[in-house]
């Protein structure tokens, strides 16, 4: 192997070092940090506003404080919080660990002489409790006492919640939250990648220590090629969606020359990377099945939120530090109108659907064309209807999408890949996988693969990538693009960048309070006594 040139060796020094955060470093070097008062005048009551949902369960920060005014407060909330913790560690562990988690809350929880006895149960529920045992501890018996503990959980503990110091402390790190985001917010590292519009950059949030991918867009670029309204939805549909594979935006914000989108770094490579550029030609079996069902979780949920991605490649995967994927690069992603198909040609040549290929109307069916021979690539490293670096016109790509049979002449293809394969690869939409009903996630091709627990992120990856290596081409074989003449940006450019510029995306941002520890660190000083007077009206 040829050294890389030293500037790409200093870069990825650099890099590889800020990735080893001190935490007891940052700590002392955030003493000096407080949090700001709520301004009452403001409109951040109206912002957080009064769902339940939203301020106690999804915001991590909010779920944190309302756990930690429920301990502080009556037995009756303290055995609710508990046993809701304890639910959770049932529902997602395995054999041993779920038998003790079990016969915990059996003694714990429903036994009506029990210490943490769930007494604020009525009705119904209450007897179900009261009634539980090795035999009847199923997920539906279980799932009815989580809601009927949500719904208590709902009523008189978030009313007085809301009149709680803790939740003046959430008003606290919701203002903290809007602060502007700007290019001192971070240091900057090495250029990971190039877009059509800018470089993507790893970056590092100087107080948190945490690690992001910074996607640059030039701003006389995006007007030039009239990309500004692409670029909005590409920042509206990433921060719309939260999944744990599809990357994810924590910052949007814009200085003189470019807007940025900070997402999770991703710094295991991309998948095409690892079919064509780690020596043997195409990925191991076992990783095909754990990556497809990730991209298949990922895809879902898109879809369930009615996106469709239309970029679905190997190319557009993305591998975090784990060996875990998420499906990237959401540039052509677009909310369906309700009710209503598309038509507009967009995609990839060698992954695009007859349907598109046609120019007929389809809705998300496209997605598991592409990720059929996004299977058959990972495979085989080709695609179905074009070889590995082919010179071949489109249009003959296009007529064997249309009549050719997919062959399967490699020799690791199994029975139940190619049958997935094939029901991807059905041209007709009402017999595809994925379109005909059904769900892609219960083919045996997936046999190996415990989907409760991949979605809750604990399914462990077949392969990890090594910390050492930079999974990122040399800096030297990024082109560089040439300055953008002629372009001067007006007032309406500049309203449209604002729209753009929102700073810290709520659940990203939070999150990344807590794992670097700054939450705690602010929230340290005691809560109870002090701004208990302080009622938000
Ligand atoms: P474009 O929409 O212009 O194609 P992409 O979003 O695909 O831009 O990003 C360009 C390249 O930057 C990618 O091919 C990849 O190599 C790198 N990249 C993009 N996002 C990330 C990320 N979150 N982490 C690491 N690298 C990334
Ligand atoms: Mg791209
Ligand atoms: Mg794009």
């Amino acid at each position: 192997d040829k050294l890389p040139a030293l500037d790409t060796l200093v870069a990825n020094t650099a890099y590889l070092k800020a990735q080893q955060v001190d935490l007891n470093e940052l700590r002392k070097q955030r003493l000096t940090l407080t949090l700001p008062n709520p301004k009452k005048s403001s409109s951040l009551q109206a912002d957080v506003g009064k769902n339940f949902e939203s301020l106690c369960e999804q915001q991590p920060i909010g779920r944190k404080l309302f756990q930690q005014f429920l301990l502080s407060s009556n037995p009756q909330y303290v055995a609710a919080t508990e046993f809701l913790e304890e639910l959770n560690n049932w529902s997602f562990a395995e054999d041993e660990i779920r038998e003790t988690s079990k016969q915990t809350i059996l003694t714990k929880f429903c036994q009506p002489e029990a210490r943490s006895f769930l007494s604020y149960l009525t009705g119904e529920d209450a007897e179900k409790c009261k009634d539980l045992s090795d035999k009847n501890f199923d997920d539906v018996t279980m799932g009815q006492i989580r809601e009927a503990t949500r719904n208590f959980l709902k009523g008189k503990p978030f009313s007085e919640y809301l009149k709680s110091p803790f939740f003046y402390r959430f008003l606290q790190f919701k203002e903290y939250e809007k602060q502007k985001i700007d290019d001192k917010y971070f240091y900057e590292f090495r250029t990971l990648g190039r877009g059509g519009f800018g470089e993507v950059c790893a970056v590092q949030v100087k107080h948190t220590g945490q690690m992001y991918a910074c996607k640059k867009l030039n701003k006389a670029r995006l007007k030039k090629k009239g990309g500004e309204r692409l670029a909005l939805l590409e920042k509206q549909v990433l921060e719309k969606v939260n999944s744990l594979f599809i990357v994810n935006l924590a910052y949007a914000f814009a200085n003189r020359t470019h807007l940025c989108l900070v997402m999770d770094l991703m710094n295991g490579g991309d998948l095409k990377f690892h079919i064509y550029e780690l020596g043997a030609r195409g990925i191991r079996m076992e990783r095909v099945v754990y990556y497809a069902a990730q991209i298949t979780t990922g895809i879902l949920h898109l879809h369930s939120m009615d996106i469709v991605y239309r970029d679905m490649k190997p190319e557009n995967v993305l591998l975090d530090g784990k060996g875990q994927c998420r499906l990237s690069d959401l540039g052509l992603a677009v909310e369906l109108p309700k009710g209503k198909m598309i038509c507009q040609k967009a995609g990839t040549t060698g992954y695009m659907a007859p349907e598109i290929l046609k120019q007929e109307y389809y809705r998300t069916s496209v997605d598991w064309w592409a990720l059929g021979c996004s299977i058959y690539e990972m495979v085989a490293a080709r695609l179905p209807f074009k070889d590995f670096r082919e010179k071949v016109h489109n249009e003959e790509v296009t007529r064997r999408t249309l009549e050719d049979d997919c062959k399967f002449e490699h020799n690791s293809f199994d029975a139940p890949t190619k049958d997935i394969i094939s029901h991807f690869l059905k041209r007709k939409v009402e017999l595809r996988l994925g379109c005909r009903g059904g769900d892609p996630r219960s083919h045996a091709f997936f046999k190996s693969i415990n989907f409760y627990r991949l979605e809750a992120g604990l399914a462990e990856p077949p392969w990890v990538p090594k910390p050492n290596v930079v999974y990122a081409k040399d800096m030297d074989k990024f082109m560089h693009t040439s300055k953008v003449q002629d372009i001067a940006l007006d007032d309406k450019d500049e309203k449209f960048f604002r729209e753009f510029s929102t700073g810290a995306v709520s659940i990203q941002w939070q999150k990344e309070m807590i794992d670097s520890g700054l939450f705690d660190q602010l929230n340290d000083s005691k809560l109870n006594g002090h701004a208990s007077e302080t009622v938000w009206k």
